[in-house]
């Protein structure tokens, strides 16, 4: 039996036609789970006994649960159980502006940076729109508020898993539903191309950010895997295509390293690769983890002027969760690797 809420609005319509059903009843369905927040459907009082067993022979709501939670001032970093029992993370964070939440959309990861962690297992398996949908519910539930924004930047490349992720925008974009504008979510890719260009052919307006992290091949090859299918000067091709398509700007996340890529003549480099982009750079001060020798750079004033007088609009992504083990995969390492022991 399929979860209720692995289905977009259109879905479930076209599966309740299918078994005998009006249309209208994904409406209700929707407006119950979303808004109300209920997930029975006996309690949907609208809904007529006859089509509740129907509903409730056909699907069913199962949970991922939340089996951790690390907190700090700004941040709770929520470890979840999936059915099947593998664990991902997702990340509340409390800006000025509203409440973001961090993601997950794969257990583990197949594209192997060499300073992620996410990636040190491998990928388990794609997660289900639902077990997306899920991580926001369950967080909203345990803090008794609304989310503002969403990033998916947690465990799992999201291009890696393009439907998946595609149909869970779409369920929290709904305005019968929870109705999270396009423009709260933002999708952060390793430059994946094909996908890149397919995403800028849907039709609604999610943020895009292009993790970045090298100015040039050689280095980049050595950080991401990836780069040597998909290489920099190709990548910054897509990105024009998409960025003209679209008319939308886009984020360039730089993860700063120690040494490794924070030099002025990286950050000259940098700037010259995407002069006149309608792009701006978020740095992001590097969240040092004990699988490998990466450290966090000492140059980010340095490099973040150095783009300023270049020209680029830039910033330094404020530091969140360095004590919880809040960067990517960290928690769920944590957790794998205390199983492992
Ligand atoms: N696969 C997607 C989303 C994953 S993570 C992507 O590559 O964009 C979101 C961002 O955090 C990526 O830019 C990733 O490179 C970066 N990141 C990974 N490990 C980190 C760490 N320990 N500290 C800081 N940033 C990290």
């Amino acid at each position: 039996m399929n979860n209720i809420m692995n289905y977009t609005k259109l879905e479930l319509e076209n599966e309740l036609v299918q078994l005998g059903e009006k249309k209208f009843k994904a409406t209700q369905i929707y407006e119950w789970i979303y808004k109300h927040r209920i997930f029975s459907f006996k309690e949907m009082s609208n809904i007529s006994n006859k089509s509740i067993e129907v509903l409730e022979k056909n699907f069913q709501f199962d949970w991922i649960k939340i089996i951790n939670v690390e907190e700090d001032k700004l941040t709770k970093k929520f470890l979840f159980e999936l059915t099947d029992g593998e664990h991902i993370e997702a990340v509340l964070m409390y800006h000025d502006y509203g409440l973001s939440v961090c993601v997950s959309s794969q257990v583990g990861c197949n594209m192997h940076c060499a300073f992620c962690e996410s990636g040190r297992f491998g990928k388990k398996r794609n997660l289900e729109a639902y077990e997306i949908v899920e991580q926001i519910l369950l967080i909203e539930k345990y803090i008794g508020q609304k989310i503002d924004s969403i990033v998916m930047m947690g465990i799992g490349e999201p291009f890696d898993n393009f439907d998946n992720v595609v149909k869970f925008i779409t369920i929290m974009n709904e305005p019968k539903g929870i109705g999270m504008g396009s423009r709260h979510i933002t999708v952060s890719t390793c430059g994946i191309i094909p996908k890149i260009k397919e995403f800028g052919e849907l039709p609604f307006q999610v943020n895009l950010a292009i993790s970045l992290h090298a100015p040039n091949n050689d280095l980049r090859s050595k950080l991401m895997p990836i780069n040597k299918v998909y290489n920099l000067s190709k990548l910054i091709d897509e990105i024009k295509a998409y960025i003209t398509k679209t008319g939308r700007r886009i984020t360039i996340e730089y993860v700063m390293l120690n040494a490794v890529n924070d030099s002025k003549e990286c950050a000259l480099e940098l700037a010259n690769l995407l002069k006149g982009l309608n792009a701006y750079v978020n740095l992001i001060p590097y969240n040092e983890t004990n699988a490998n020798d990466f450290e966090k750079s000492k140059s980010i004033d340095m490099f973040y002027d150095t783009l300023k007088k270049q020209g680029i609009n830039v910033t330094v992504r404020r530091e969140f969760g360095g004590k919880i083990s809040a960067a990517c995969g960290q928690l769920r390492s944590k957790y794998e690797g205390d199983l492992n022991d």
